[in-house]
């Protein structure tokens, strides 16, 4: 049965109503907040019931948070779960049972991205909704990071079906396989495959500290198909929204609910070698020496200043890895290696920071007298997120009655590379203190106050915006999908 009440101005029929004979319509105070959006029609609307009042069961959330902490190398609330090591295969299996449990298909790909299945009534004529995130923990981290985005998007989906909806269209959820680069030392492995943004010859080059390649790694976790067969058609999402703590604390410190995130900064990554002859601390005299440690020293300040010279405020540069060879007290060193990553969401201000820090390095390696290996090891373009989904994110967030700021993501996400492919957006949840990638995240991030009240409140913008991501692209049509 077509429920009038569901029908946009367009008369395409979003959501069928599926609601048991034995459920009763939810009542819903006033004029429910779908009925304010401009594909419904409140006319039609019994102001008493309506049948989209999907309840978020928290306690079943937080108690599947915890429980996915437990599959971890480390003892919780610390988490460390590296992809294809047994506390991810344990997880992933924890995964599709309470996936399996909520009525979804399940199918995975060949580097283990795993997709549920949520049959829309026409999903034949329409493009798949989807949301997700990631699982995999770095070392001594916490339990939420990527998980929210999984575990919440779970969530909603339940929620819709229990209050008794189908949608149109399929709604997908995605969990992403290593977001974190700890083991293959390249982020956000699993989109990067399935968006084609990963040269095949790349990927097979790919080694872990242990000598095992990406290759041997997946199929020996039971991923065996070909690499090529990953990559998605152009035309597989109309939509993709990840949910995902914030990892910075504007939302806190503003004491805002929900972050509307219009771009994600990306970084460039930058290895640096300079090289001299070295000697005796003692016996080499101050005027002869050509020290490359001291030109890393260098380097490492222009790295902070090419940031703080920067344009806007979204600027930033890290030497993140320094290390003198041989590195004794008493020798002058024959080699400095940096590892630098610069950052921003205009492309070309990134990309300049990264050619002022190249020219630096090159005028101060002259200077000294040192030898320079100056190689870009990774370059990823920021992404905007797609403006009509950025305004579905605020508009589901007023019409819920929550505060929401538009922001940028200075952390990047597999958002990154589904926004190559797909019209794509974020919502940030706050997360105390901005700490995340810590093991006391468990106490720090919002879990006492604000995660929970966030959490409680956000299941109306969270089911919402799924929601709206399927009315919206097919009220509009294909000129949503070609933005
Ligand atoms: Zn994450």
């Amino acid at each position: 049965m077509v429920s009038d009440i569901l029908r946009t101005s367009s008369n395409l029929a979003l959501f069928e109503s599926t609601q048991e004979p034995h459920q009763k319509p939810v009542a819903v105070k006033g004029a429910g907040f779908l009925s304010r959006g401009s594909f419904f029609h409140p006319a039609h609307h019994p102001a008493t019931t309506h049948p989209l009042a999907p309840k978020i069961n928290l306690e079943r959330v937080l108690s599947e948070l915890k429980t996915l902490a437990t599959h971890s190398d480390l003892t919780p609330p610390a988490v460390q779960r590296v992809v294809y090591t047994s506390s991810d295969l344990s997880a992933r299996t924890y995964l599709q049972r309470i996936i399996s449990e909520a009525n979804l298909a399940i199918h995975e790909d060949v580097v283990g991205n795993l997709f549920a299945v949520w049959r829309g009534s026409s999903s034949s004529q329409s493009r798949a909704v989807a949301t997700g995130s990631h699982i995999d923990a770095i070392p001594h981290s916490g339990m939420y990071d990527g998980v929210l985005g999984v575990l919440g998007g779970l969530e909603a989906i339940r929620s819709l079906k229990e209050a008794g909806f189908t949608p149109s269209r399929d709604v997908h959820l995605i969990m992403f396989t290593s977001e974190e680069p700890t083991r293959f030392g390249i982020g956000c492995l699993g989109s990067r495959v399935l968006s084609a943004e990963l040269p095949h010859e790349y990927m097979y080059k790919l080694v872990d500290s242990n000598g095992t390649t990406l290759d041997e790694a997946r199929k020996a976790a039971g991923f065996t198909k070909e690499l090529s067969e990953a990559i998605l058609p152009d035309d597989t999402y109309s939509a993709f929204v990840e949910l995902h703590i914030e990892q910075a604390d504007s939302l806190e410190r503003s004491s805002t609910h929900i972050g509307a995130v219009t771009s994600i900064a990306a970084p460039a990554q930058a290895a640096v070698r300079f090289s001299g002859s070295g000697g005796h601390a003692g016996a080499l005299p101050m005027a002869e020496r050509h020290d490359p440690g001291l030109a890393g020293a260098e380097l490492a300040l222009e790295v902070e200043k090419a940031a703080l010279d920067g344009q806007s405020n979204y600027s930033v540069a890290t030497t993140g890895r320094f290390e003198v060879f041989p590195g004794a007290v008493n020798s002058v060193p024959r080699t400095a290696t940096l590892e630098l990553d610069v950052r921003n969401v205009e492309l070309e201000e990134r990309n300049e920071m990264l050619t002022r820090i190249r020219d630096s390095a090159t005028k101060i390696a002259e200077r000294r007298g040192v030898r320079l290996e100056f190689n870009v090891t990774n370059a990823d373009a920021p992404a905007d997120c797609n403006k009509h989904i950025v305004e579905m994110v605020a508009q589901a967030a007023q019409e819920s009655g929550l505060s929401y700021s538009r922001l940028v993501s200075r952390a990047y996400h597999d958002s990154l590379f589904m926004a190559r492919k797909f019209p794509t957006g974020m919502i940030f949840v706050p997360c105390r203190g901005g700490v995340s990638h810590r093991p006391d995240d468990l106490e720090r991030i919002v879990i006492r106050i604000t995660f929970i009240r966030s959490l409680a409140n956000f299941r109306l913008p969270f089911c919402h915006i799924l929601i709206k991501a399927s009315t919206h692209v097919d009220a509009r049509g294909d000129r949503l999908l070609k933005l």
